[in-house]
């Protein structure tokens, strides 16, 4: 059989996993630690049921990814080995996409955005972009551009231009486009930093609720490449994914709950194909399933490249929604 898109590309797909410390709070909870990451590869799952039945207690549930973060892993250990190879192949012209996915408070937006101290994937990507930038013997210079909206509800909102409504629209070429997306033009990385925290702003005090919007939305920022003719010349996508366990909200009592949580069990379930069928050359990619799907569609065709990481909580508290994102992450696979 000829070798699918994987096998020849190599590293085209690669599906990582992260597990965060205990936080304070959770100590304090005195909360057991029930994730151990014996292997660069391997995860388990301690399930400690108080069953009466002796041989539900400590049941193991193991996983492998291509690579597995532990606790003590920095975002710059994380970063090498997800992102790093992702801003290489944009450098060379490519396009590529990363992926945060996993239930809220698992350490997305702590991984992608991080601190001034721990700086996350997207100050570490504009480093390197920028160093390089500074460095190549080029025979133009090329511009970067960043951009940045999210999607919550299946409607776009544009996180640099106070969050104005956006449209996705298909053109003849079947080339999906956002309508009216601001993109800025950013010519350092404090620069580049300073477009993302005034967009993180907008993200979070968006709207007021019981659930942080930021556990409701997906958010997208894209990093472009262009030359002095606005041709683009590399692209990267970093997404930030609405809480994994909002897909199970679409049995909430209250109407707005269950509308998000159905639109976010929608868009998962459609990432998970779209991601999935980047290994087979011939199938169909179900990208029109979601608005998410829909936007990214660029990123399941041709020579994209394409990296999840699946965030878990070790306390076990979190044991269900845990597994459920260690199953979705082994399913990308
Ligand atoms: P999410 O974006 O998935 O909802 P956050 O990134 O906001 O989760 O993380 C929740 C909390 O856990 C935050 O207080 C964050 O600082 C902390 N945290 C997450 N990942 C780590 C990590 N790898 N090391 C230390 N603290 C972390
Ligand atoms: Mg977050």
């Amino acid at each position: 059989p000829a070798p699918n898109k994987k096998q020849l590309g190599g590293q085209r797909i690669s599906v990582c996993l992260r597990k965060r410390p205990l936080t304070h709070k959770e100590c304090r909870r005195g909360e057991a630690d029930v994730v151990t990451t014996p292997s660069g590869e391997c995860v388990i799952v301690h399930e400690n049921k108080e069953a009466v039945d002796l041989s539900q207690y400590k049941l193991q549930h193991k996983f492998y990814f291509d690579q597995v973060f532990g606790a003590e892993s920095s975002n710059e250990d994380v970063y090498r080995r997800t992102a790093y190879p992702l801003v290489l192949h944009m450098l060379k012209g490519g396009k590529a996409t990363c992926f945060a996915y996993g239930q809220t408070g698992a350490g997305k937006t702590h991984t992608m955005l991080g601190s001034p101290v721990r700086p996350g994937l997207y100050a570490l990507a504009a480093r390197d972009i920028f160093a390089y930038l500074s460095t190549a013997h080029m025979h133009s210079p090329l511009l970067v551009y960043v951009s940045f909206f999210e999607i919550y509800c299946g409607q776009l909102y544009d996180l640099l231009d106070h969050r104005k409504r956006l449209f996705a629209r298909e053109d003849g070429q079947k080339v999906v486009h956002i309508v009216g997306l601001r993109d800025i033009r950013v010519d350092s990385v404090s620069s580049l930093l300073e477009v993302i925290s005034q967009g993180t702003e907008e993200r979070t005090q968006g709207m007021s609720g019981v659930n942080p919007l930021s556990s409701r939305s997906h958010a997208l920022l894209q990093i472009q490449l262009r030359d002095t003719n606005q041709q683009i010349a590399g692209r990267m996508w970093f997404v930030d994914l609405a809480g994994s366990e909002r897909a199970s909200d679409t049995k909430e009592p209250d109407r707005q709950s269950r509308m998000e949580g159905a639109e976010i069990n929608q868009s998962l379930l459609a990432l998970k194909e779209c991601i999935r069928s980047l290994d087979q050359e011939q199938s169909h990619t179900p990208f029109r399933q979601s608005k998410l799907t829909q936007v990214l569609k660029d990123s399941f065709v041709g020579d994209s490249m394409t990296c999840m990481i699946a965030n878990i909580s070790p306390g076990h508290l979190a044991t269900e929604h845990t597994l459920n994102t260690l199953r979705y992450a082994d399913r990308v696979k």
